[in-house]
Formats: structure tokens, sequence, C-alpha cells
């Protein structure tokens, strides 16, 4: 069976076809990245991927994570990959050489995840929350944090987690119960149960850092009284030198769905009086801070769905390929004509090109983020960083909320195209449609997501992220418009576009001014409709690209990718359009139904 996990003529067309990021290079920061370094970069990514990644993904699935007397194991191919991971230095690829990262640019980095994730996504949580817990000791960290965990976590010595979730607090971090006291030396005593926690605790490394929230005695309720915590399980001394063990045990992991390589830990921490910590930037600023590690989790879990919804595709195609069934429609009196690979039936076509469509969309979203990103990192004047940061604070609940529950559908499809052989454990989609179903709910379910896009993201700043972002797309629309085999996709792809101007508008207003609890019952579907905008833009950008392409002449194997390009355009426009522009009206008839709807009339009484 082919593994092919992504399709690098797909990514190498986004970075250097779609958003150019080669001129990244020109700033003296990226200067070492030119294109042949990118490549290289990316091909390296892949070959990790396919050696060192793949192995985790079975075993990390049939193996799992154990647990037995408080210890967590994980399978031998974990230590070997993770060990892998550290030699290249593969933990911290975007930040600073300065405290032990690569310093690429951060497009440049997610291409590389893309391969490294789509090969073993419960695998590559540990590096993805170890990058993020060193992120936030970088940001907001004093110098004497810095210097104990920094390097030791950018360069995977030890690993990190995220310790938010407990048993009645989810969705409202605000209600959490773990207390933190001064011992007056500079330390606090952590009391408290966490629950969830990716990571918690393994064998891979000897020491897990775990940034935790915590309410300081007597600090106001909700969550303007939520401290940041550094909790290390093994204390470290002022000299860097490993200390006792902390008061943390892991008393649990969770049996579920799928990513059984990553352990779901119930945490105790504190239940000897003897939990140590020291607190991460401000006292009561902890949910701000913590926000920084959550948007890039946010981003890393809508990579997740988009990966995995990548590797379902490649895999679904090369099934479509070969799997030989039927006869073609129009020989079907003829006894005699051949069996033909199912990729020849209309209706196998029509899942294909729908998961080629999202697929290829999504993965322009991620990788425009990452790029806004760079764009930020360089930016000197003010406007443009913060139009390129809210275009990136409008677009994350798209790509966590929409990206991963079409992820979803992709997978699902995949599953679908291999017909019975899907539902089986031998072939791999059916891992694939477990693993990625929890991208939908942790950090911060859909319907979380939803609602930050309705009360933060629209009205934010006065609304100007979303203007800047429709300001993106009406640029795209009017070069499509300049380009024979685009113009009439581009006429099509106005009214919808023009459309969710005016359902925004609407959101924004029943939200404020009107009625808050039915702008929230159509939260999600805003989401979605601004997501399959989203969609029709990046399918409509690429479609551009590859006809001028075409134009000038291109040949072969790029004459059929660009081909291909237009054909997703056509294909959103001609068939996922009208189904968007249904869901727009639907969300403009303003239906209270979901609100007046009686609790007992669901049924089941
Ligand atoms: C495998 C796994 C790994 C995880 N890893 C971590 C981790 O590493 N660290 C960590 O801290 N947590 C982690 N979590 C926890 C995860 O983030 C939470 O499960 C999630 O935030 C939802 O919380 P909950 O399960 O309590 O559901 P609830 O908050 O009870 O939500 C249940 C339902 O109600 C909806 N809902 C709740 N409140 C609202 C509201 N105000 N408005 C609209 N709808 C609402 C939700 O959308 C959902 O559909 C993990 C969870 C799982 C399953």
């Amino acid at each position: 069976m082919a593994q092919i996990l992504a399709d690098r003529r797909d990514i190498d067309f986004v970075l250097h076809e779609q958003l150019g990021v080669e001129s990244l290079a020109k700033d003296e920061r990226f200067a070492d990245f030119n294109r042949k370094a990118i490549d290289l970069i990316v091909s390296e990514a892949r070959n990790l991927a396919m050696k060192e990644i793949l192995p985790t993904q079975v075993d990390g699935d049939r193996i799992g994570a154990r647990f037995e007397a408080g210890k967590v194991t994980v399978p031998e191919s974990y230590h070997k990959a993770w060990k892998a991971l550290r030699d290249g230095e593969w933990m911290a690829m975007n930040e600073d050489p300065e405290v032990g990262g690569q310093g690429m640019p951060r497009v440049v980095a997610n291409a590389a995840s893309e391969y490294l994730m789509a090969a073993g996504v419960a695998f590559l949580m540990h590096s993805g929350l170890t990058h993020g817990a060193g992120k936030l000791i970088e940001t907001f960290g004093n110098d004497k944090q810095k210097k104990l965990f920094l390097k030791k976590l950018y360069s995977g010595q030890w690993a990190g987690t995220m310790l938010l979730t407990e048993p009645d607090a989810g969705s409202d971090v605000g209600a959490l119960t773990t207390t933190a006291t001064p011992n007056g030396d500079g330390t606090y005593s952590i009391v408290g149960n966490k629950i969830f926690i990716s990571g918690g605790e393994h064998d891979m490394t000897e020491n897990i850092i775990h940034p935790v929230l915590a309410r300081i005695e007597g600090a106001p309720a909700g969550t303007g009284g939520i401290s940041l915590f550094l909790v290390p399980k093994i204390w470290v001394n002022d000299d860097g030198s490993l200390g006792e063990p902390n008061d943390i045990v892991c008393t649990g992991i969770e049996e579920k769905m799928g990513i059984h390589g990553n352990a779901t830990c119930a945490l105790s921490l504190g239940s000897k009086g003897k939990c140590r910590g020291t607190l991460l930037g401000e006292a009561n600023k902890g949910m701000s801070a913590m926000f920084l590690m959550m948007n890039d989790a946010r981003l890393m879990v809508g990579n997740q769905g988009m990966t995995l919804a990548s590797a379902a595709y490649m895999y679904a195609l090369n099934y479509a390929r070969t799997r030989i069934q039927g006869r073609s429609l129009l020989k079907m009196r003829d006894k005699n004509a051949p069996a033909i690979p199912i990729i020849q039936h209309p209706d196998v076509r029509r899942m294909l090109l729908t998961m080629k469509v999202y697929v290829e969309a999504l993965r322009s979203l991620s990788y425009y983020i990452a790029y806004c990103n760079d764009r930020v990192a360089l930016a000197a004047d003010p406007e443009e960083k913060d139009r390129f940061q809210g275009l990136i604070d409008f677009l994350i609940p798209i790509t966590k909320g929409f990206g991963t529950e079409r992820s979803f559908d992709v997978c699902s499809t995949a599953m679908q195209v291999y017909g019975g052989y899907g539902y089986i454990r031998d072939y791999p989609v059916e891992q694939l449609l477990r693993d990625v179903r929890i991208s939908a709910i942790y950090e911060g379910t859909n319907g979380i997501q939803a609602l930050d896009l309705l009360g933060r993201k629209l009205g934010q700043n006065g609304g100007k992220p979303i203007r800047d972002l429709f300001e993106e797309i009406h640029a795209t629309l009017t070069a499509a418009r300049g380009v024979d085999r685009t113009a009439p996709l581009a006429e099509k792809m106005e009214p919808l576009v023009l459309r969710l101007e005016e359902v925004a508008r609407h959101m924004g207003v029943t939200a404020m001014y009107g009625d808050l609890l039915n702008a929230a019952a159509h939260a999600h579907p805003f989401m979605m409709a601004c997501g399959e905008v989203v969609t029709g833009w990046m399918a409509l950008w690429r479609a551009q690209i590859a006809a001028e392409a075409l134009g000038k002449g291109a040949k072969d194997k790029d004459a059929a990718f660009y081909e291909g390009q237009i054909k997703s355009a056509e294909f959103f426009a001609q068939t996922l359009l009208p189904v968007a522009m249904g869901h727009l009206e639907a969300i403009l008839s303003g239906s209270t139904t979901a609100n007046d709807i009686l609790e007992d009339s669901f049924g089941g009484k």
C-alpha cells in the first residue's frame, strides 16, 4: 500500500506559487531560507516522517499508552521517534536560534510539520505541547524560569503539557477550583485535580513541565482570578539539576476512541500537600497568558485535522485507482466489458473531488495563517502588523472549527471510497477517522470556537479583521476576473461573498442589539459559512494561478496539476457554493426554534 501522507506537488504549489514564501528571505532574519533550503527542509521532514514517525501510528493505536502503578509507558517506537526529533532539532523549528530554535519561517515549519503530523498525530502531540509550554516560558517567564526550562523544552530533553481542564471546569475554564498558596519563598503550593491531560505522564523524557491554571487564595472568582504556574514533575534546582519528585500523581488514563498513543491523564496535584510551582507571568493574568498557548494549540489542532484529511485523501485516491470493481455504466449491456478501477465511477469521482477541494483549501488556509504570522514577525509598520494579526485572530476559529469538521467529513468520505475495507482495521482510514474525531472537541469545542468567532473576533477592533479579510477575498475576485478561465468562476463566487458580508452584519447586530440567544444558536452555522467562503476563496485563488500557468504553456504533469486546480474551483462554484448559499439564507431567516422549543419537547420523557 502506497504511503503518501501528503501531496508534495500541492505543498510546493502553496509555498512557492500561491504564497511566494521565498520572498521572506529578503529580510535578514530569514535570509538563509531560499527556495533550495525550503525544499530541502520539507524533503527531510518527509523522510523523517516516513522512517521514524510512521511506525508510531500503528504502534500507538494497537499497543497504545499503558498505565501501571502511576506510571505511563509508550511504545518503543515512540522513544525512537522522540530521539529522532531531538537529534534533528525539529521541536522548535520557527523559534529564535538564541533560545534553541531553528529560526525558520513559520510557514516553512508548517509544511515540515504537515508530514510529521500526518505520519503520527498522537505521537506528535507530545512535541506540539512541549513547544507550546516553551513558548509560554519564552514569552512570560522570568530570567530564572527561562534559564532553567526553555532550552530543555525546545530541545525536547524535557516534555511539556497544558493543565486547564477539571471535572467541573471544561468549556468553562473560569470554574476551576485548583488553588495556589504562597509558600513565602517565591514558590506556591498547588492543590487540585486536573483531567484529560494529554501526555500528562509518560516515559519518553526524564522530566515533564506542566503549565497549570490555578487560583491564588483570595483571588476573584471567574477567569479574572486565574493565574498560571510552572509545575515540574521533578523539581528543578537553581543550578538546573533535578531534585525531588513533585507531589503529582497520575491516577489513571482514559480509554478512548482514537489517539491511543497519547495518554489522556487524570493528575492529582498536591494530595500530600507537597506540590510546588512558580508563578509564570503576572498573578490573575493566567488566562490571557494561556490564550497565547491556546491560540497556537488551536492552530495545531486545525492542522491535525487538515493533515489527517490529507492523508485520508491520498490513501483513498490511491485505493480508487487500484481497486477494480464494476463495469462502466456506458457498457452495462456488454457482458464481456472489463471491470474498471472504481475511480472511473461517477459517484467515486464526486467523493474524491469533494475531498480534494476541502483538503487543498484547508492546506492553503493553514499555510496562509502561518505566513501571516511571519508577516507579523517581520512587519516594521504597526498598521501592517495589526492587519496580519487581525487576520490570524479571525481565521483561528475557522481553521480550528470549520477545518476540523470538514476534516472529519473528508476522513469519513475516504472510508466510503474504500467500501467495506474502509471499516476494517487492516486499512489505514479506519484509524484516521477515529484519530481525527477529537480535533472537533479539544482545545475548545467547535461550539466554543463559533462563540469566539461571533463574540470576540467579529467585533474585534471595530470589525477591522473581517473587513480586511473581505478585502483580501475581493482582491482575489478581481485577479480571477482578469483571467479568461477563472472569470466565470469569479462571477459565480461574488454573490456568495457579498451575502456573507450581509450575514456578518446581521450576526453582529443580532448579537449586540437584538437577541443574543438566537445569535448564539446561529453561531456554528455562521462559522461554517465563513469556512465555506474561505474554501471558495482559496479554490479560486489557486485556480487563477493555475490558469495563468497554463496560459504560459505548462506541460505534462504540471498541466494536469493546474487543470486539477481549475476543476476544484469549478466544482466548488457549481456544487458546493449553492449549498453554502443555502446555509447563509437559513441564518438570515433568523429561525428562533432552537431556543423556542421547550426542553420537554425534545422527547425522551
Ligand atoms: C483526548 C482529550 C485530550 C485532552 N487534552 C487536554 C489537555 O491536554 N489539557 C486540558 O486542559 N484539557 C484537555 N482536554 C479537555 C478538553 O479541552 C475538554 O474536554 C473540552 O474543552 C470540553 O470540555 P468538557 O469535556 O468538560 O465538555 P463541556 O464543557 O461539558 O461541554 C459539553 C458540550 O456543551 C457545549 N458547551 C459547553 N459550554 C458551552 C457554552 N458556554 N456555550 C455553548 N456550548 C457550550 C460544548 O460545546 C459541548 O458540546 C482533552 C480532552 C480529551 C477528550
